[in-house]
């Protein structure tokens, strides 16, 4: 289980998120951050610091945003690690 990045995070520049993260999960992609599934410790700190609340725990992703789970999975591998 972890948590996912979501459309609201599209052209954030904020990252208040990256800053509580205790494991360094957060990727930086070319218009939204990345949350890596292997190393979140579901600890929700980043859910709360999110001003748009992009960022849900995996069971709780809204119907039309499902398909970023996948993409936090793929895009976390190949985008370059934010702390
Ligand atoms: S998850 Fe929220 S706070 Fe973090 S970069 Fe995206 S929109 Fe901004
Ligand atoms: S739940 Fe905790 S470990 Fe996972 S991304 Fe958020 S702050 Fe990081």
């Amino acid at each position: 289980m972890s948590m996912v990045v979501t459309q609201p995070c599209f052209g954030c520049k904020h990252t208040d998120c990256v800053v509580v993260c205790p494991c360094e999960c957060f990727h930086e992609g070319e218009n939204m951050l990345f949350i890596d599934p292997e190393h979140c410790i579901d600890c929700e700190a980043c859910i709360p610091e999110c001003p748009v609340d992009a960022i849900y725990h995996e069971d709780n992703v809204p119907e039309e945003w499902h398909a970023f789970v996948q993409l936090n999975q793929e895009m976390s591998k190949v985008c370059p690690q934010i702390t």
